[in-house]
């Protein structure tokens, strides 16, 4: 394993990319090859919101247009998370951070733990295929916010608003990677894992 992960001691990535770029079925098998905690903020809220919690109710509201969930509730759910997980290899944060002030309380928090991102990696797929992925999940995975080509765009917009903005935030820090998320699950899990054996 490289510098990065020797100095934290642990490996904790940010998987990157815009909405259905394959960052949950990439995460998955980062997972297993890598021992790591894998934590969704889209698959925290919709737990809360499956349990009706003051919480996901919240959620809900912004969800459902395609607007991202305030700053506060969600860096506030991602740090009871992290800190109720202390022991672990390390973490793929997938979904976080979206802005830069979530960027810099993730920096904060794992600062606090002696740890640090280890790297960010981009999944890297155009806007017309994202929408097309998307309206596709959109017919098995029961989530009202891929069903809606509107809300659709609006994830794409605010992504390229607001999101983009994070890669910039790491890429300073010389943090930040991009790799194609078109191709086989396979070969773009072989291409993640090249690159994050190197870091
Ligand atoms: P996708 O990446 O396919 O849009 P997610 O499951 O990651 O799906 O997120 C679904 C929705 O949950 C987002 O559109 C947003 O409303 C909310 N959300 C998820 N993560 C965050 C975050 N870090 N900050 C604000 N809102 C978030």
């Amino acid at each position: 394993m490289g510098t990065a992960a020797k100095e934290n001691d642990k490996l904790n990535l940010v998987l990157f990319g815009p909405p259905g770029s394959g960052k949950g079925t990439q995460a998955a098998k980062l997972v297993d090859q890598y021992d790591l905690l894998h934590i969704s903020t889209g698959d925290l809220f919709r737990y809360e919101m499956g349990n009706n919690t003051p919480l996901g109710l919240k959620a809900k509201e912004y969800m459902a247009k395609g607007d991202l969930v305030p700053d506060e509730v969600t860096i506030g759910m991602l740090k009871n998370k992290v800190v109720s997980n202390p022991g672990v290899k390390g973490y793929i944060f997938d979904g976080f951070p979206r802005t830069i002030p979530q960027a810099e309380a993730l920096d904060t928090l794992l600062s606090e733990m002696g740890q640090a991102v280890s790297g960010l990696i981009a999944l890297e797929v155009d806007d017309e295929e994202i929408v097309q992925r998307i309206l596709n999940r959109g017919k098995s995975s029961g989530r009202p916010d891929d069903n809606d080509e509107e809300v659709i765009r609006k994830r794409i917009s605010v992504y390229n608003a607001e999101t983009s903005q994070v890669f910039d935030h790491y890429n300073k820090a010389g943090k930040s990677h991009k790799v194609p998320g078109v191709g086989s699950i396979e070969d773009i899990f072989e291409a993640l894992c090249t690159l994050v054996d190197k870091l």
